[in-house]
Formats: C-alpha cells, sequence, structure tokens
C-alpha cells in the first residue's frame, strides 16, 4: 500500500529557503586581521544566488566540481550554499595537505574552477601547474601576487551578477558536497555526500541527544570547513538558526579564548589538541571567561579524560566527546550522560567515544566477520550502516573497507547494551604484546593526566620476547619536569602491570596530521630511523 505523503526532495535548496526566512537576521561573524566582520543569513543567501550566477557564466554545469582551498569564512560558507544548490558538487580541499596529494585529489575530483582566499594563494602556487584541467581560479580578497595567472575577483564577480538565481528542482540522492579522507596510508579517498545524506544528517545534529543545535545557539566552528564539512554544522546552522563564528586562521589557545570572551558562543566544536592548547593557555590568562559556552563539543579523536574533569572543575564547562569519520558525514555517536547519571558519575559516560545517534546502526564485529555481543567487553572492529554513511568510495574499489553492506570503521572497540562505543585503538595503531591488545588511547589519557604532562602519544614498536612493546612519547609542559619513572609511578595505579611502557621518550612536540590529530605513522617513523631518544626503564 502507497503513503498518502508527499514525496518533496530533500535538497539543500530546502535549507536554504528555511533559513533565509525564518533566521533571516541571524549572523555569521568572520574573525579578520582588521577585526571582525558581520553578515546576516539573509545578507549571505543573497550572496550565494549572486555567486551561482557568476559560476552558472563562468560555464559551471550540474554535476561539475567546484573545489574551495579556504579556511572558515563567510566567503567559504557562500560557497556551501551556493554549489549544491545550483547542481554542481563542492569540493572541499584541505589547505595542509602535501602539494602532491593536492594536485592529486584536485585531479581526481576533477576540479573545473576553485575558489581560493587570497593568504593561502602561495601554498597554492606550488601545484598551479599541475592542474590542467582547472578552466578558473576565484580568489577572495586581495590577489597581488600575480602567481597563479590569469585569476578572478571573488567580490567583483559576486558585485557584477544580481541575486534571484533560482535553485533547481534536483534529485535528492545526487552528489552535493565531495570530500577526501587524509590519506595517512596511501593516497586520501574520495567520499561523496548527497543532499539527501546532508539534509538527513542536519537533523541528526539539532536533535537533543546529540548536539542539539538550535536558534538558542551561536556556535564557533573551530573544525575546518575542509574536513568533514566542519562536521555538517553549516547546513545545520542554516536549518536551524544558530550563528556562526568563523575563525579563519586564528586556531590557537589564546585568539580562541579571546573570541569566546568576546563574541560569546554558547557552543563550539574541536578537535582535543586544540582544547587542550586552550586549557593550558586559560590557566595563565585571568581574563579567560567561559560562561557563554552550554558545552565544547571534541571528538575526531579521543578525548582524555583530564581534558574533560579540567573544564569541568575550573570552569564548569561540559565537555561532550563525538565520534565519526569522513566517511560518516561524520555525526554518528555523541556520549551524553544517560538521563538520571548522578552529576560525579557524568565522567565515565564522558570519557567514551559516544552513544549512536538516532539514524544509524552501529556493531562490534570479530576477526572471522562474526557479530560481537553488545556487553561493553567483547572487543571487535566497529561497522556501521545508515543514510549517511558512505557506501562506496569515489572512483576506486575498496571491497576491503565494507562488510555485507556496513562499513568497516578500523576503530577497534566495544559497544555497551546502552549504545556507548569505547575505542582502544584504530586497527593501524593497535599494540599487540604477547598476543594481548594495549589501548594506546587508554595509555595516553592517563599519560595526560600527570600535571607536568602536556601531550603524549603512545605507538607500538617491535619487541624480541613480546612482539610489541608500548613507547610512551612525552611532551612536558613549559617549565614543568618529570622523568619516565615519576610517568611510569604515576601509571601504575591506573593502568594493568603489563601494560606499563618500559620505553619513553621526550619530545618537543607530537607530530599532527593535517587536522590535527596526533600523527603515528610519523611516530613510528621517527622511531625507526633512530631520531627518538628512548629512555628504557628496567
Ligand atoms: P583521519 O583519517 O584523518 O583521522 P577522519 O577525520 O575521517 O580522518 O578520522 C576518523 C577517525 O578519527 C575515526 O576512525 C577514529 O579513529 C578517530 N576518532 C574520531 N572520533 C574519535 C573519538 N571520539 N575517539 C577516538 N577516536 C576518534
Amino acid at each position: 500500500m502507497q503513503s498518502t505523503m508527499q514525496d518533496a526532495p530533500l535538497t539543500i535548496k530546502r535549507i536554504i529557503n528555511h533559513g533565509e526566512w525564518l533566521y533571516a537576521n541571524k549572523k555569521v561573524f568572520t574573525v579578520t586581521p582588521g577585526g571582525v566582520q558581520e553578515a546576516t543569513f539573509y545578507e549571505i543567501a543573497k550572496r550565494a544566488e549572486r555567486l551561482a550566477a557568476a559560476l552558472a557564466e563562468l560555464g559551471v554545469a550540474p554535476g561539475d566540481r567546484v573545489g574551495t582551498f579556504m579556511w572558515n569564512n563567510q566567503s567559504h560558507m557562500e560557497a556551501y550554499l551556493a554549489v549544491p544548490a545550483m547542481g554542481a558538487v563542492l569540493h572541499t580541499l584541505n589547505i595542509r595537505l602535501f602539494p602532491e596529494q593536492l594536485a592529486f585529489v584536485i585531479n581526481d575530483g576533477g576540479d573545473s574552477v576553485i575558489i581560493i582566499d587570497h593568504t593561502l594563494i602561495p601554498v597554492f602556487a606550488k601545484i598551479r601547474d599541475q592542474i590542467p584541467q582547472v578552466r578558473h581560479i576565484i580568489v577572495s580578497g586581495p590577489d597581488e601576487t600575480g602567481a597563479l595567472g590569469k585569476t578572478l575577483d571573488y567580490e567583483t564577480l559576486i558585485a557584477s551578477h544580481q541575486p534571484g538565481f533560482e535553485w533547481p528542482e534536483l534529485n535528492e540522492r545526487d552528489a552535493a558536497i565531495m570530500c577526501y579522507t587524509s590519506g595517512t596510508t596511501g593516497n586520501p579517498k574520495g567520499v561523496v555526500y548527497s543532499h539527501r545524506s546532508l539534509w538527513l544528517h542536519s537533523l541528526a545534529s539539532m536533535t537533543a541527544n546529540s548536539i542539539g543545535l538550535c536558534e538558542a545557539d551561536r556556535c564557533l566552528l573551530i573544525v575546518p570547513m575542509f574536513h568533514v564539512n566542519a562536521w555538517g554544522v553549516i547546513y545545520t546552522a542554516f536549518f536551524a538558526g544558530t550563528e556562526l563564528i568563523m575563525p579563519q586562521m586564528f586556531l590557537q589557545g589564546a585568539p580562541i579564548i579571546t573570541m569566546i570572551r568576546e563574541l560569546r558562543p554558547t557552543i563550539s566544536l574541536g578537535v582535543p589538541t586544540i582544547w587542550n592548547d586552550v586549557l593550558h593557555t586559560a590557566e595563565n590568562d585571568p581574563a579567560a571567561d567561559f560562561s557563554s559556552l552550554r558545552a565544547i563539543l571534541a571528538g575526531g579523536a579521543a578525548v582524555p579524560r583530564h581534558l574533560i574533569e579540567g573544564f569541568r572543575d575550573r570552569y564548569g564547562l561540559r565537555v561532550i566527546q563525538g565520534w565519526g569519520m569522513t566517511e560518516t558525514s561524520p555525526l554518528a555517536a555523541v556520549a551524553i550522560p544517560p538521563a538520571g547519571t548522578p552529576r560525579d558519575q557524568e565522567i565515565d559516560y564522558e570519557v567514551k567515544a559516544g552513544r549512536v545517534v538516532a539514524g544509524v546502526e552501529l556493531r562490534v564485529v570479530s576477526d572471522a566477520g562474526e557479530v560481537m555481543p553488545r556487553d561493553g567487553k567483547t572487543i571487535g572492529e566497529f561497522e556501521i550502516r545508515g543514510p549517511w554513511i558512505t557506501a562506496s568510495y569515489y572512483g576506486v574499489d575498496a571491497p576491503d573497507r565494507f562488510h555485507d553492506g556496513w562499513l568497516k570503521t578500523g576503530d577497534i572497540g566495544t559497544l555497551d547494551a546502552e549504545g556507548f562505543m569505547v575505542i582502544s585503538d584504530r586497527s593501524k595503531d593497535v599494540i599487540k604484546s604477547g598476543g594481548e591488545w594495549i589501548s594506546s588511547v587508554d595509555l595516553e589519557s592517563n599519560v595526560m593526566a600527570h600535571p607536568a604532562v602536556f601531550e603524549a602519544a603512545v605507538v607500538a614498536i617491535p619487541d624480541p620476547k613480546w612482539d610489541e612493546r608500548p613507547l610512551c612519547c612525552v611532551v612536558l609542559r613549559p617549565g614543568a619536569s618529570a622523568t619516565a619513572e615519576e610517568l611510569r609511578e604515576f601509571l601504575a595505579p591506573r593502568v594493568a602491570k603489563w601494560w606499563l611502557p618500559e620505553h619513553w621518550c621526550f619530545i618537543d612536540a607530537i607530530p599532527k596530521t593535517s587536522v590535527g590529530k596526533f600523527d603515528k605513522k610519523v611516530l613510528r617513523a621517527l622511531y625507526a630511523d633512530g631520531a627518538l631518544d628512548v629512555i628504557t626503564l628496567d
């Protein structure tokens, strides 16, 4: 039997129509070297129409790829609205990729037009001659270098076209955005989001069981718009009426603290390394004021316990942990304690990677492909499926990443009866010692709780007796001191005895990936090259 329901396509156009009407006067704040630039949702929607008219005149047709090489800012948001709504595909380019990877993703994605921020011209110039199919480069901001040859000026294009572009009626399953994984192993792989998947993901982000973005919120968007669509927040914000603060290149602890004090966001999203920097910087900044925030959302990597406790104890601020991947749009699990949890026990849930959000399904599977019980104890690989989870990669076969219609996440851990996931490691980072798993994530979280430690990353190193043993790489806080013996003693009551690392090294900084996560591949390579000064305890 057929339903009697209408079949309105779930497209970006409908998100724009909603936001520009109901939330016309809501604002987007872009932080610039010269001050804060403001624009309303209505102004941004009209500028998106002008941009679409300009792109159409440049020959951008349905399905064509338009790349962006930009910071988090207003123009980037305009491209987020205009490009998919006109039927083309927005390809967000990671501004921190190595030049050869950047050229690869532009060519592989088939970008014909690219919009770039003028401050990124020198980076982009390195690959201009390797991307012959790019017909037009549009520069936002003054292009004074001439390093890219002939370019078009973003503001001139906007000024010379009229608003009123008619968004076409599209198929909700059409491609809207493409984003490549960071390619920590091999070349990056393309994931293509549809209008429908972005729409449903936005609704999920508005639910109170997840991030609960709403009209009362003003969100400081630290996660880059080139990394998993800034966790989908651009569309969610336009849909929900959430104001946005765009930090551009000001991503260190001190400017973030200033932004929070002066622009008073209610929520902010970023990876744990950024929040660690903010927490440590705030300690020496009596003017730090987090009172406007209802929560900060941390994800993309394990959130250490001390970080959650630090914000809670010093500022009464809740850190909400989330889990997701480029392949999952990314919102898939959010660690909000179940109702009725006593305040002093909430931390036991908050340290978990997340609780499955409505709309996706998650399971743990053994090496043999068997589905494991949801008992919070049995370890295996997480597999996920749902309407905003990728079913394939763009242009490549990757059968090893899928299993009976589920995406294999490469994350190892346990799932419990209430839907909370605990991640012990990524499969490529696991430490298997004497046939048993040691969780690098747990070791790191515990070492980072030591007051002298700023950051710590644990990797596996070969061992003749146990196959692998953990090596703990530590960055001390400025002016602080601690020896390997002291740190091991600190760990002793916190983890199993046989987990205790005997190998330690003290370094100036943990290498980070292009999106600010610990880069364990680099650490392992440094160790293999003998470039780390390793202390081995008895
Ligand atoms: P990259 O490969 O560059 O890290 P993604 O952003 O897609 O690209 O990373 C997704 C991965 O990040 C997940 O598979 C998982 O390993 C890790 N991750 C994300 N959130 C969490 C979390 N809350 N706890 C632990 N790991 C996480």
